[in-house]
């Protein structure tokens, strides 16, 4: 009995002592810094705008390949598809830290961005036509979205967005290369449509 209550006093003044140091610690000036420095600056209106855009931009890819591997049956398609998840779970990790809503609907080909959704039954109407028109559209889609992730990063400050989208801009860069490959080897040569030629240049000689 002696035991329990020394044992309940040591705990009672054990927990005092944390008590006090708590309370003495998220009092001190440094607590306080500490508290700023960790917590999170909420995106811009712009950056959760282009964000927001970026995840379902990346499902439009995602969902082009998906459907162009049902039709043509290339594994480039289904490779390409299973690398655009991985960057939608890149921007939805982004979105959930920064507490803003997902606009990605679980449907494939439905978009809740009006002209990704145009954008989407463009690409969708082309690429149908025939296997080469398939990689074509890849190409394109690849293009587009390079430019999409340049301007993304250039309108955001947050660092640890800016990686997300750089790591978005090497994908989309190998992703060009192996529909641009494909193409060649469909004996069909690939021209620019969106970025310079100087940066397709760069892109392809790797
Ligand atoms: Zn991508
Ligand atoms: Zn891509």
């Amino acid at each position: 009995m002696k035991i329990l209550s020394s044992v309940k006093t040591a705990v009672a003044a054990g927990l005092f002592i944390c008590v006090t140091i708590i309370v003495a610690f998220s009092a001190s000036p440094a607590f306080a810094a500490r508290s700023t420095a960790t917590a999170i600056t909420p995106l811009s209106a712009t950056e959760a705008s282009v964000l927001t855009f970026m995840r379902e931009e990346e499902k439009m890819a995602r969902d082009v390949y998906i459907n162009m591997y049902k039709l043509w049956n290339a594994v480039t398609f289904s490779n390409i598809s299973a690398s655009e998840q991985k960057h939608m779970d890149t921007m939805k990790k982004m979105l959930d830290k920064y507490k803003l809503p997902d606009p990605a609907q679980d449907a494939i080909g439905v978009f809740t961005d009006a002209n990704l959704q145009a954008k989407y039954d463009e690409l969708m109407a082309s690429g149908t036509k025939s296997y080469v028109d398939g990689l074509y559209v890849g190409a394109t889609i690849e293009e587009i979205d390079m430019m999409d992730i340049q301007h993304a990063i250039d309108v955001t400050t947050h660092l640890d967005v800016v990686n997300a989208y750089q790591n978005l801009l090497e994908g989309s860069k190998n992703h060009l290369r192996a529909f641009v490959n494909a193409l060649n080897s469909q004996g069909v040569t690939y021209a620019p449509q969106f970025i310079s030629q100087e940066l397709y240049d760069a892109i392809i000689d790797l």
